[in-house]
């Protein structure tokens, strides 16, 4: 390699403004991935026209996405075998697909709706769920479980029923879209079967409890969260006393959590009484094919 050339004064100066120049673009980029303005894949687009976003390091784009953070950005890029240094520009085609799939639901040519329905257990969510699968062109999301499958539940029809290892190697490989603890088992969306739904144009549904929701709201900002309530608060205490699923102990565990879920409707976008299912299933229908 040569000496680096001699640059005159002006040249060193243009040098300079052309690098503060990129520096802001490439911060402007990370504020506008913060602020869930700019979506991974769109920078990824951009960046095949714009020298400045291309030279961004990978790791810094991760790290601005909410919720990652240098840990989870750094276990990500292992994960996909992507050098921390790599720039955009040096991504091979398979690095760029793999980032896109780990971020990106493909609402925006999707003409399916994510749908989640959530609201405080007992309350009648897997009814409606299932009266929505049986009467609806709706994909509903098989949701994979720690807990241990009901007598009258089958395995990949109610739930994946996963053992504990088979749930933390499934976490880290970044398969669930959200995965929450409820009551003592775990619960967690599988996301692949989902994104290759709305990529069919399927409208999809998730029933899930809130904390679930709360992420699915933070990943898919445009997703439809719908609260369903009971008619009454007696209503739901008998139905939750009247499972006979459930032992004593988890039955009063499910109570006192169903108090607290009850207060968490405000966040929701749409609530909904679930005083008939068919009146509940309809409602769904339309929230999903309106713009
Ligand atoms: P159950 O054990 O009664 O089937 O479900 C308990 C709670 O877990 C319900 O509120 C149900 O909606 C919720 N749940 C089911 N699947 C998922 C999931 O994939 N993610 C989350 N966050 N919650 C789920």
């Amino acid at each position: 390699m040569g000496a680096p050339p001699q640059l005159t004064p002006e040249e060193r100066a243009n040098a300079l403004a052309k690098a503060k120049f990129s520096r802001q673009v490439r911060a402007g980029v990370k504020l506008r991935i913060k602020n869930q303005d700019l979506s991974i894949a769109q920078v990824l687009e951009i960046a095949r026209d714009d020298d400045a976003i291309a030279k961004m390091r990978v790791f810094e784009l991760v790290e601005s996405v909410p919720g990652m953070g240098k840990i989870r950005a750094k276990a990500l890029l292992e994960r996909l075998s992507i050098s921390l240094t790599r720039r955009i520009q040096g991504l091979g085609r398979h690095q760029v697909d793999s980032l896109i799939r780990e971020f990106d639901l493909p609402t925006g040519v999707a003409k399916g709706r994510l749908v989640v329905l959530s609201g405080p257990g007992g309350v009648g969510k897997s009814t409606v769920a299932k009266a929505l699968k049986i009467s609806s062109p709706f994909f509903v999301s098989i949701s994979a479980t720690t807990r241990a499958p009901r007598f009258n539940e089958v395995e990949g029809v109610d739930y994946h029923f996963y053992t504990h290892e088979q749930f933390d190697q499934a976490i880290s490989r970044g398969e669930f879209l959200e995965w929450a603890e409820f009551a003592g088992n775990r619960y967690g969306t599988p996301r692949k079967a989902v994104e290759d739904a709305l990529r069919e144009g399927q409208s999809v549904l998730l029933e899930i409890e809130i904390t679930g929701a709360r992420q699915v709201k933070e990943k898919v900002p445009e997703a439809l969260l719908v609260f369903l309530e009971p008619p009454t608060w007696e209503e739901l205490v008998s139905r939750l006393e009247g499972r006979g699923t459930d032992s004593p102990e988890r039955r009063a565990a499910r109570l006192a959590l169903a108090q607290e879920e009850m207060a968490a409707a405000s966040f929701f976008d749409k609530v909904l009484i679930n005083e008939e299912v068919e009146k509940v299933v309809a409602s769904l229908i339309e929230f999903a094919s309106a713009d």
